[in-house]
């Protein structure tokens, strides 16, 4: 699958066009606030309907304009092993009564899960430091992300468990009855058990990974990543997951011992979840919010070290940190790779602009060689366009209008 084709109507300060994507995919050239993270915005927002900036939707209507409208065509690499995959993604977007719709060939979706994913890209940008440096609320927007759009029913259950986590605390802001509040609690327990539960098995199977990137990058430091649930839980050191549950997949064709083992892990984490909800009973009357839960969880981002491993967030140097936010971004495309049998579309935003040479370039030889599809790059300088060399055809961008 590749994006052949975008349509952009008022998106930010690009210019009405359609543009044909080469099937390698495309570096942008041009000075700075001429567009080009603007670009990469535009088609990021077919995949996850939300700006990868952190930006509103009615900031992404060009200022003199009521509605944008994004819209891809996806071509099929290989016609046969493509499946029913679609191919035209659409999003448009009003800031009057602000109303979003989205189509996928041309039918207008019900639920945002019908709409999301369909590009499988992945962006790296240079907020991605943030992944790295911000607040642990950061780094679950990530997860939930990379989860929602590869794991099936994870978003379904995180939409419940915000749901349910929005009545419970209005309950205790309101400072209604212990029992009110508490009525709350077996649905807050079953969706959140599920979600802690695959983010704890998608950070145990990619932490290997994280770590080799990572070490690939920055020529063979070590970087750790482990999952730090709010809610403790008795975890098997080998798979992450609840202890004693673990299971063979590859003798279980049926996959039936698989579906007891989740059954039977779901259950560890409810009990674990249960008894710190009854724990915090007194402390949650008094505050007037619920304090345990995935909504509090972190992913902690270390440095290896000789004699202590030393967090990231507070111990990395600027390289450092942006190396552990590649790192999170090529196993978020390893995770398209695996959980879809595609390859992602890359899209960096002159993400090279504060890394020395031998990360740059050591970077670019893992995404070379990594089973990328199209890549789609911005970077200021033709200098600084150092990926696929010589087959990455060059546009420029000037004030929004893209020559290509
Ligand atoms: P840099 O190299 O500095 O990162 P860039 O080419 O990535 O620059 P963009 O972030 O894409 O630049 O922004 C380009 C311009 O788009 C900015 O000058 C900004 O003012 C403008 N812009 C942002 N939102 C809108 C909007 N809703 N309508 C019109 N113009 C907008
Ligand atoms: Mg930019």
């Amino acid at each position: 699958m590749r994006l052949s084709r975008l349509e952009l109507r008022h998106f930010r300060n690009l210019s009405n066009q359609t543009l044909e994507l080469p099937p390698e995919g495309v570096a942008l050239i041009g000075d700075n606030a001429q567009g080009k993270s603007n670009f990469l915005e535009a088609i990021y927002y077919l995949e996850t309907l939300r700006s990868f900036r952190g930006a509103r939707d009615h900031q992404m209507v060009a200022f003199d304009a009521d509605v944008f409208r994004v819209a891809a065509t996806l071509t099929a690499h290989e016609p046969r092993s493509e499946g029913a995959r679609p191919s035209e993604v659409a999003a448009a977007f009003q800031k009057r009564g602000r109303k979003k719709k989205v189509t996928v060939d041309g039918t207008e979706t019900t639920r945002m899960s019908e709409g999301l994913g369909h590009l499988a890209a992945v962006v790296f940008s240079p907020v991605d430091v943030e992944l790295v440096s911000g607040g642990p609320a950061e780094r679950r927007r990530f997860l939930d992300i990379v989860l929602s759009l590869n794991e099936h029913g994870y978003l379904s259950q995180l939409q419940t468990y915000r749901r349910v986590l929005h009545h419970r605390n209005a309950a205790l802001k309101a400072g209604q009855p212990a029992a009110a509040v508490s009525a709350w609690n077996e649905r807050l327990i079953s969706s959140g058990a599920q979600v802690i539960l695959d983010r704890a098995r998608w950070i145990d199977t990619h932490a290997a990974a994280f770590g080799a990137y990572y070490a690939r990058v920055s020529n063979g430091a070590g970087a750790r990543m482990t999952y730090r649930p709010n809610v403790s839980f008795d975890r098997d050191p080998d798979d992450g997951v609840p202890a004693g549950t673990r299971v063979d997949a590859e003798a279980d064709p049926q996959n039936q011992t698989q579906t007891e083992a989740d059954a039977a892990d779901h259950a560890t984490i409810a009990e674990a979840f249960r008894a710190a909800l009854a724990d915090a009973r007194e402390n949650e009357l008094r505050r007037g919010v619920t304090l345990v839960g995935p909504h509090r969880d972190d992913v902690r981002l270390q440095l290896v070290g000789k004699d202590a491993d030393l967090d990231l967030r507070d111990y990395g140097s600027g390289g450092q940190r942006r190396t552990a936010a590649l790192a999170l971004r090529l196993i978020e495309a390893e995770t398209i790779r695996e959980r879809q049998g595609r390859r992602p579309l890359i899209l960096l935003d002159d993400v090279f602009a504060e890394l020395d040479e031998g990360r740059s370039e050591r970077i670019l030889e893992l995404i070379d060689a990594e089973e990328t599809g199209q890549v789609v790059l911005t970077a200021p300088k033709d200098a600084d366009v150092k990926i696929r060399r010589d087959v990455l055809p060059r546009w420029r961008i000037r004030a929004g209008v893209i020559e290509a």
